[in-house]
């Protein structure tokens, strides 16, 4: 027996019955509270300073897509919008922002931060009821992590000449920045932090259906007291986020979103003096060796893939599992998926909670219907789930060929598609078979073999023996269709500084 085989015979005795997961006992409800919370009844668009209504004299409904309740109506920014905003952010880059000393920067950045930590259960609430996401992500992942992103940058703001040894900084001028729903506040802490820290001013387009957090974000930057103008939130559909990447006078445009989009936009600024980042979509790879604590790849599948209803670019959507151990995997994942608590994304023992939107709700059912009619086995949590809102239960594909295109296209829905491979050559081969390169996971229990294949898999980011582990200090972002840029870290500054 080599070691390999010893360690699954060991694993399969100790565990000789499986439970009927689910059936003996479940959890109290443990909802947490809305009382204290203001949603108001509109919402304007945040330019200069000040919260004003749209040129457009339209708004949108912003609902809740666990209950499908409209939870407000929010601002449409036309161009004329944009204009203003793109205007007041000029304004402020010349008057004040690219004036201050970075020391003073940096006062103004560690403020939000701290009123925004200060508010973070308000910021979690409100997430998890515009966008969907367990309390437990919105809670411990989502806001914290924007809160450590403002903290970071603001460290930064008065260092430039050490990031950038031996060279000066300049910064660009006004950044355009459009941001899509799956991370709402962490996505615009990602884009605000660093471009403030580097003596930019801002236009950032949330998306259009979770735009409350950085409505909410505008009022602390409102008290923060930041010179008027110096960051500008209008709200809004496609239409919005491409006269901000089109207006003449943005230097500099940041975009996380679809790959479909991100191809419009690079050919929308081609030409132009705008920098361009981009951070698109990604079909990334989870490959777990027969030698991997088998226990711990298994959480780490469910968090890759299934903790925010898979609503992740960086997802680790394709599990490939080397054939030897593949029925132990199939077999635990089966098991694990059925104790996955669906439903109330307010309540706080609740591990997947609503699909973003029907529209989402409807690609995810479509592909998965191609999966099935491509002759993949499914297999699927039978938990209930609730009768309004956008739901999908856990799932899971096996019996998966590269070819399939549940294995090539980005799902953003909680469904895993798993492969298989023999040898590390093979496993790094189907892994890079992706016209995407954001992210990827390694499992075994040797570091050299750690090395080895991270070395050779064509993706921003890796992780080795975890899942979905984010830093402000490490940088993210993609190779191939998934873009090109770093956020985060040090690399995190550079899209927002000229080197002279
Ligand atoms: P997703 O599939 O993740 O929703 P999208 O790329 O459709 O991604 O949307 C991400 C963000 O880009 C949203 O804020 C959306 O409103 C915006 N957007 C959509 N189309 C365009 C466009 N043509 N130009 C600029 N922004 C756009």
């Amino acid at each position: 027996m080599t070691t390999a085989e010893k360690k699954i015979a060991r694993l399969e005795v100790v565990e000789p019955k499986r439970l009927e997961f689910g059936k003996k006992w479940d959890y109290a409800p443990a909802p947490e509270s809305t009382e204290h919370i203001k949603i108001q009844s509109r919402y304007e668009l945040f330019i200069g300073g000040k919260f004003v209504s749209p040129k457009s004299g339209n708004y949108f409904k912003s609902i809740n897509p666990a209950t499908e309740e409209i939870l407000t109506e929010v601002a449409e920014a036309n161009e004329a919008d944009v204009n203003l905003a793109v205007k007041a952010a000029r304004t402020a880059y010349e008057k004040y922002w690219s004036k201050l000393p970075g020391s003073e920067r940096a006062k103004y950045i560690f403020r939000i931060a701290r009123q925004l930590q200060e508010k973070a259960r308000e910021f979690a609430i409100i997430e998890t009821m515009d966008g969907g996401k367990p309390i437990k992500e919105s809670r411990d992942v989502d806001i914290p992590l924007a809160v450590a992103h403002f903290f970071y940058y603001a460290g930064w703001a008065d260092k430039l000449d050490y990031a950038f040894p031996g060279r000066k900084t300049r910064p660009l001028g006004v950044a355009g920045q459009v941001i899509p729903w799956n991370f709402p506040l962490l996505m615009a802490a990602w884009k605000i932090a660093p471009a403030l820290a580097c003596g930019n001013t801002v236009v950032l387009k949330p998306a259009e259906t979770t735009p409350l957090t950085a409505l909410h974000l505008a009022q602390i930057i409102q008290e923060a007291d930041l010179p008027p103008g110096v960051v500008n939130i209008v709200t809004g559909f496609g239409k919005t986020g491409a006269a901000i990447v089109n207006h003449p006078d943005v230097d500099k445009v940041a975009f996380t979103g679809s790959t479909e989009v991100g191809k419009i936009i690079q050919r929308a600024v081609a030409g132009t003096k705008k920098k361009l980042t981009l951070e698109l979509g990604g079909k990334a790879a989870n490959i777990v060796f027969d030698d991997a604590p088998i226990d711990q790849a298994i959480e780490g599948i469910i968090n890759g893939i299934y903790f925010n209803q898979g609503h992740v670019c960086c997802a680790g959507s394709r599990l490939l599992v080397q054939e030897s151990i593949l029925d132990l995997v199939v077999r635990k994942l089966k098991d694990r998926i059925q104790t996955l608590r669906v439903g109330d994304p307010l309540d706080k023992n609740t591990d997947i909670g609503a699909i973003n939107s029907s529209d989402q709700l409807k690609k995810i059912k479509e592909l998965v219907q191609i999966g099935i009619d491509e002759g993949c086995k499914i297999h699927q949590s039978t938990c209930k789930l609730p009768e309004r809102g956008f739901w999908f239960p856990p799932t899971f594909f096996t019996g998966v060929a590269q070819s399939n295109r549940i294995a090539q296209e980005e799902i953003f829905g909680p469904v895993l598609s798993i492969l298989t491979f023999r040898t590390p050559e093979e496993a790094v081969e189907k892994a890079n078979n992706t016209a995407y390169g954001l992210s990827a996971g390694v499992w075994t229990d040797k570091g050299s073999k750690i090395f080895k294949i991270s070395s050779q898999l064509k993706a921003g980011v890796i992780w080795a023996n975890t899942f979905n582990k984010f830093d402000p200090s490490s940088p993210f972002g993609g190779y191939k269709e998934s873009g090109f840029g770093r956020e985060g870290g040090l690399q995190g500054l550079m899209p927002y500084v000229q080197l002279i």
